[in-house]
């Protein structure tokens, strides 16, 4: 039986069984027949604090396929609140549809009264589909929303602030590395170049670094080849590229198996989310290769910091004092998984659930 169907038919007894896997605490369904909401909110662990994760609008095309998305990401989440030092747990929600035809005013304020009803137990922010102007509208039902406009006391695009969390995370892999942290004459292979990947290129060619480029659009890529002098490639080509770091800042999984044989760098270091397609194939794959891989979830927390600077009063100069941190961690991180043998992902993964389960022990009494 497939999942699917095996979730079809008894859909209550399935969908236990995967919050029991990951120890989810919590998934809520909210229905609003009027606006055709069809939501999904996941809180994985508040041990650390309230759960913190964008809402993401996706046509998923089967309501098992949105339960299981909503429930990784959530959990992602809680990783990444814990090694990024945040009073965070980890939570995420999804809405069914096609954003271009359901997205409204009303449906977006109907989602935000749902928030409303978990007493900040969730805050939600901005994702995959959503923007600052949607948040909006979430903020006139709930006062659990980050992500906010600037004009309403909020931290604006976390973009930038992501990018310098990047760039903080591979100055310590090339620190780790080369021995020094300074990118200047060091060959990065850049791959997408939007809100994030373009704000990083403002950093490494500051640095002196050279550039390598890759996007599905043209315009973008021409910007900066005459701004910068980047050398443009197409598509696939940017895996085989002789560089010293390459920085996935587009899609997830393109750490596969097919393209780690084409690496041909020493040091990956990226905003992408989820770069390793298999993180117990291709974590281990990596070491193997003599590749260091600084981990995805830690090094593109920044704007995960920005915004939780946003829930406790948002400043910038502190988020960004924050986001250095990253550089720190993510030393601390490659000397340990090399002292124990372990890929990096794995020694990031664990030391966010060790922060997790102290916590846990420093609550357990009044
Ligand atoms: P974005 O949509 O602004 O930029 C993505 C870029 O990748 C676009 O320019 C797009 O044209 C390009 N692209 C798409 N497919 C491509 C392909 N096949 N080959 C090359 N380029 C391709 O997104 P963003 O906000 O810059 O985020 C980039 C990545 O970082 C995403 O994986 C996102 O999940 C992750 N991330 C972003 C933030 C943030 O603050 N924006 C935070 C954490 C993680």
């Amino acid at each position: 039986m497939s999942t699917i169907q095996g979730a079809a038919n008894n859909q209550s007894a399935e969908i236990f069984g995967q919050l029991f896997t990951h120890d989810h605490e919590e998934l809520v369904f909210c229905q609003d027949k009027h606006t055709g909401l069809k939501a999904i909110i996941a809180i994985h662990n508040t041990v650390l604090g309230p759960g913190l994760g964008g809402t993401r609008i996706w046509n998923y095309t089967s309501e098992a396929e949105a339960v299981n998305d909503v429930l990784r990401l959530s959990r992602g989440m809680t990783y990444k609140a814990a090694i990024s030092g945040l009073n965070l747990g980890g939570a995420k929600a999804v809405i069914i549809g096609d954003a271009k035809t359901i997205k409204t005013e009303a449906l977006m304020r109907k989602f935000g009264r749902f928030v409303e009803n978990l007493h900040g137990k969730y805050i939600t922010a901005e994702d995959v589909n959503t923007t600052t102007r949607d948040m909006e509208y979430v903020h006139m039902e709930t006062g659990h929303v980050v992500g906010l406009p600037e004009s309403m006391g909020g931290g604006g695009d976390p973009s930038p602030v992501t990018a310098y969390g990047t760039y903080m995370g591979m100055k310590a892999a090339a620190k780790h590395v080369y021995g020094s942290d300074s990118l200047s004459g060091k060959t990065v292979a850049v791959q997408g170049i939007g809100k994030v990947g373009g704000h990083l290129l403002e950093y490494l060619h500051k640095d002196g670094a050279k550039l390598i480029i890759t996007d599905i659009n043209e315009e973008v890529l021409a910007k900066y080849a005459k701004e910068m002098g980047a050398v443009v490639v197409k598509g696939d080509e940017i895996y085989g590229q002789d560089a010293d770091v390459f920085a996935p800042c587009a899609l997830g999984a393109v750490l596969n198996t097919e393209n780690i044989k084409k690496l041909n760098c020493k040091v990956i270091a990226g905003a992408a989310n989820n770069q390793l397609a298999d993180e117990n194939i291709h974590g281990p794959m990596l070491v193997e290769k003599g590749i260091t891989y600084a981990p995805d979830f830690l090094i593109n927390a920044g704007g995960l910091i920005n915004v939780y600077q946003e829930y406790i009063g948002y400043n910038r100069e502190t988020a960004l004092r924050n986001t250095e941190r990253i550089y720190d961690v993510t030393l601390d991180i490659l000397k340990t998984a090399e002292q124990n043998g372990t890929h990096t992902q794995l020694a990031a993964t664990q030391l966010a659930e060790k922060r997790v389960n102290d916590i846990l022990r420093v609550k357990s009494t009044y």
